[in-house]
């Protein structure tokens, strides 16, 4: 389980591992619109506030948040019959999601992708392009609240200072062998 302050070059870190690691990227929906180069079914599942709503009603997500005005969650479908399946999964969302995440697997492994600062987190929002002023200021101080969560219970805080050294790290993690006596 992956998560981070938007920004922090999660995607980029996630993209970086599906080259070296044999997994299956956990697709979300979300009632937010695509960016430019983002493929429904890919990146996301894009939907309205009514599918949404629908999927949500039906219990078919495992975990959903709202985040930055629009709604994220995670399809069940993409989880459990893939667990039994004894496929590893990576999941990219982020902390109130990630709870419930940790509630229904505890034995999941929670990796939090930070930037090396929060001034180089807001220099890469703005050049992002597709978030406004306000929406920086919002995503930044969530950001900070996030940092402090966790720092308090995730498993392992790697800082992207270099996206080639923060896809080794993160791969390290994820093919260690586990102490006898820990949960995987
Ligand atoms: P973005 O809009 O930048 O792609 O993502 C915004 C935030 O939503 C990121 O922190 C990302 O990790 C999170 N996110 C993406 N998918 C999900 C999801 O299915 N559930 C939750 N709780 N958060 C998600």
């Amino acid at each position: 389980m992956v998560s981070g302050p938007s920004g922090a070059g999660k995607s980029s870190v996630v993209a970086g591992l599906a080259e070296r690691l044999p997994f299956h990227f956990s697709v979300s929906m979300t009632t937010r619109a695509a960016r430019p180069g983002e493929i429904d079914g890919e990146d996301y599942w894009f939907v309205s506030p009514e599918q949404f709503g629908e999927a949500r009603a039906a219990g078919e997500l495992l975990e959903w948040a709202e985040y930055s005005g629009h709604l994220y969650g995670t399809p069940r479908s993409e989880v459990a019959g893939r667990l039994a399946a004894g496929e590893d999964i990576l999941l990219d969302i982020e902390l109130r999601g990630a709870r419930q995440v940790k509630a229904a697997y505890p034995e999941a492994v929670f990796i939090f992708i930070a930037p090396p600062s929060l001034e180089v987190l807001e220099a890469r929002l703005r050049g992002r392009g597709d978030t406004d002023l306000e929406q920086v200021a919002r995503r930044l101080a969530v950001a900070r609240d996030q940092m402090a969560e966790a720092e308090a219970w995730f498993d392992h805080i790697v800082v992207n200072d270099d996206l080639e050294r923060a896809i080794a790290e993160v791969a390290g993690i994820l093919t260690a062998p586990t102490p006898p006596g820990c949960p995987s």
